[in-house]
């Protein structure tokens, strides 16, 4: 077999800034499909791993994993694609496609562990995977998604991660016409739980520290703001929503947010990933029979019934177009919160 050198945006350490890297990308399989990348979306999820946040980060490291770009090879196998074609690539490029979770098209939950588009195992090679901060990628068809072709395929970019996400939980505590849902944090996953809850039919509150994003929040669809560090503004909501998307990246106390729950209300945590501090006091959990959940990405088939749904409702990421060059400036602001509302790089600029 032979591999495919490409040119790729990456680091090497976790103190390093990123920087032109050359990786290789596998030579395809029958079931593998190459894809030129166009555009590719920066989840804080991209930070967590090139600074090894999270731990047991694998230099160097590439991350992206909202890609989207057009075909330029297919496997013998392969039928759901051809070349030409826009297609795009999500936060998985791999499962064991035989467990119980698989079985269910809940791939992000296999039993053997899914892929990771990057910083995970390649099933194939044994090395590590790379995202989608480079010229091309190598990915088996069943992770391969079509983006509807009346939206505009850079800020259809960040469906792929920060639209599934929300989805998903979404998906799962039903939520539909009539349903009283909040969001905490208004960044990359927030903004999409804002415009993908409207559009199901929810009335959607925010939470932020941000009193200069309430603007843009009402604009976006939500139905009202809670400035979540003004106790008074916090009181105005108790009892109030069936669910609570929290997307904040980093330690927080969620004990704040539980009163703001109805009975049988849950928050869901995406974001942060670990113990949490404050601890979580289980009384007003008991009393209100309330849940404190955690979600993961989103299955293939529930990624296309997103986008099929995004499609529908014209539905896109508000997104600031960079270049690759201009990547370690993106970090630091998505650090300061300053991101309205997804970075989105144009991979052109790879090229240059
Ligand atoms: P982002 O664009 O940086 O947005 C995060 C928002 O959270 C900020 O805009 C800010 O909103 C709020 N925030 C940030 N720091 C905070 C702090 N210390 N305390 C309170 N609020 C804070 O990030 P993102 O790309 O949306 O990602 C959010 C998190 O989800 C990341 O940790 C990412 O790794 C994770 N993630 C999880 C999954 C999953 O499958 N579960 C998938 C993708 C990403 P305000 O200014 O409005 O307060
Ligand atoms: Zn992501």
């Amino acid at each position: 077999m032979e591999n495919i050198e490409v040119k790729a945006y990456g680091t090497e350490a976790a103190e390093a800034p990123l920087k032109p890297l050359n990786i290789q990308r596998r030579e395809l399989t029958s079931k593998d499909v190459e894809i030129d990348i166009l555009f590719c979306g920066v989840c804080h999820s991209d930070l967590h791993t090139a600074r090894n946040d999270w731990g047991g980060s694998m230099y160097p490291v590439v991350p992206g994993h909202e890609i989207v770009g057009r075909i330029t090879k297919v496997g013998s196998d392969v039928s759901k694609f051809k070349v030409g074609d826009m297609a795009a690539v999500g936060c998985m490029v791999d499962s064991c496609q035989t467990c119980a979770s698989c079985a269910q098209d809940l791939e992000q939950y296999c039993e053997n562990g899914f892929t990771g588009t990057y910083n995970g195992m390649d099933r194939h090679t044994g090395g590590h995977t790379f995202g989608g901060y480079s010229e091309k990628v190598v990915v088996d068809e069943h992770f391969v998604l079509t983006v509807p072709e009346n939206l505009d395929p850079a800020a259809a970019a960040p469906l792929l991660c920060a639209g599934i996400t929300t989805w998903s939980p979404l998906r799962h505590w039903k939520v539909q016409e009539g349903s009283t849902i909040a969001v905490v944090g208004l960044g990359g996953l927030g903004h999409m739980a804002i415009k993908l809850a409207k559009a199901l039919g929810a009335h959607v509150t925010l939470f932020s520290r941000s009193p200069e994003k309430e603007k843009d929040a009402l604009e976006l669809g939500a139905d009202a703001v809670v400035i979540s560090t003004d106790p008074i503004q916090m009181t105005s909501v108790n009892r109030k929503f069936d669910l609570i998307i929290d997307t904040v990246p980093y330690v927080h106390d969620l004990n704040l947010y539980i009163p703001s729950l109805n009975i049988n209300g849950t928050l869901v945590l995406v974001g942060f990933l670990g113990n949490v501090d404050p601890l979580l006091n289980t009384v007003p959990l008991i009393l209100g029979r309330k849940s404190v959940a955690g979600s993961l990405i989103g299955g293939i088939a529930e990624t296309q019934e997103m986008l099929d749904f995004c499609g529908k409702h014209q539905i896109v990421s508000e997104i600031e177009m960079i270049k690759i060059q201009d990547i370690n400036e993106a970090y630091e602001r998505m650090l300061k919160s300053d991101v309205r509302y997804r970075f989105v790089i144009d991979m052109a600029s790879l090229k240059s």
